[in-house]
């Protein structure tokens, strides 16, 4: 899989994505991610890619020119699934749509900053608006960095033991149950006794119990909704 990532601060993404399970999946040729300074691509000979907006509001605005340069250039490389555009009023970022992202070949991901990216960029090149919660970040990286981390970990081969993404929380629209590990006991702190049991269909049914009460305690919602299991 390919990630085009679009940002006026390269330096910011370029560390977080040369780092741990990125770094390996890179190595291994399981994943590419590309990151485009979009000043690359700005006409202006001082390298602005913002401007005011119309209407007299406050703020500066990421002007369409240099957008729809850079876009224009990858998509004239090859085929993308998706032109994501980080945005607070995006569809929320969950589990499901990392599963839904994680198949697909080639994606872009725009990342705003000021007060955001001329409306027409919206209407006319993205296809996919993604936020990563209810408030509000300076730019739109952050909201890179999350999405790229969970997609990327989600491809076969990228995590050492594959049953480890399959079994973390949401993956079946469960949470997690705990986890210990060694000593059995820590400052009098112990380890439930099932897992000590070595019983393994016991040891199962107490790790569902677990997941049901602390999804029913925790998440709710994710009871009653139709998880979508990709
Ligand atoms: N004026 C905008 C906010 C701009 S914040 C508004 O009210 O909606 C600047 C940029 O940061 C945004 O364009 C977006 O790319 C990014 N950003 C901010 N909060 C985000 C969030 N919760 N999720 C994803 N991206 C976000």
């Amino acid at each position: 899989m390919r990630i085009d990532i679009i940002t006026v601060l390269p330096e910011m993404l370029e560390g977080f994505t040369n780092q741990s399970i990125l770094l390996r999946a890179q190595k291994k040729g399981l994943a590419e991610i590309h990151i485009h300074n979009l000043r690359d691509y700005t006409l202006d000979k001082h390298r602005r890619v913002d401007d005011y907006p119309y209407g007299g509001f406050a703020g500066m605005v990421m002007q369409c020119q240099p957008i729809d340069a850079c876009i224009t250039a990858l998509t004239s490389e090859r085929h993308y699934d998706e032109i994501i555009f980080t945005s607070p009023d995006g569809d929320i970022f969950d589990q499901p749509t990392a599963n839904t992202l994680s198949m697909c070949q080639n994606i872009i991901i725009l990342c705003g900053h000021y007060k955001g990216i001329d409306y027409r960029i919206r209407e006319h090149l993205i296809t996919k608006e993604i936020s990563i919660g209810d408030y509000v970040l300076t730019g739109g990286e952050i909201a890179a960095a999350a999405i790229t981390d969970a997609v990327i970990r989600l491809i076969p081969g990228v995590i050492g033991d594959e049953q480890s993404a399959l079994s973390d929380s949401f993956q079946d629209g469960l949470l997690a149950a705990p986890i210990y590990t060694r000593p059995a006991e820590y400052k009098g702190w112990k380890v439930p006794e099932i897992l000590l049991s070595g019983n393994e269909a016991k040891i199962k049914d107490w790790e569902m119990t677990q997941s049901i009460e602390r999804t029913k305690r925790l998440r709710p919602h994710l009871l009653n909704s139709d998880f979508d299991n990709e």
